[in-house]
């Protein structure tokens, strides 16, 4: 089959994953904005939903994210991450830190 996952670079963490287990930043005429459902225009930067990556792409003061972004100021990007680690926090709410490693399960609670 061809349509296999797109493969985009995490500006946190420097892997590739599939696209749509992404984030995405969108640089949109009106400045950049957070995107979660990967729909707005313009090009875009992609994030892990993971605080680790969002932490290690603000660590780096934003530099590949805005390179990613085209020169968005960094006060597009404060809001537009902030708005990320929300959704990150929205998405781990409830779950606990002490999760075994190398389970993998879903668990709808
Ligand atoms: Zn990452």
């Amino acid at each position: 089959m061809r349509g296999a996952a797109r493969l985009r670079t995490c500006v946190g963490c420097r892997t590739a994953h599939p696209q749509d287990g992404l984030l995405r930043l969108a640089r949109t005429p009106d400045g950049v904005r957070f995107d979660p459902q990967q729909r707005l225009p313009g090009r875009g930067a992609y994030l892990c939903p993971r605080s680790t990556c969002l932490d290690a792409a603000m660590r780096r003061g934003a530099a590949g994210v805005r390179r990613a972004l085209r020169g968005a100021s960094e006060a597009e990007l404060d809001t537009a991450l902030a708005a990320a680690r929300s959704e990150i926090g929205r998405r781990h709410q409830g779950v606990q830190h002490q999760v075994p490693q190398g389970t993998v399960r879903s668990e709808n609670a």
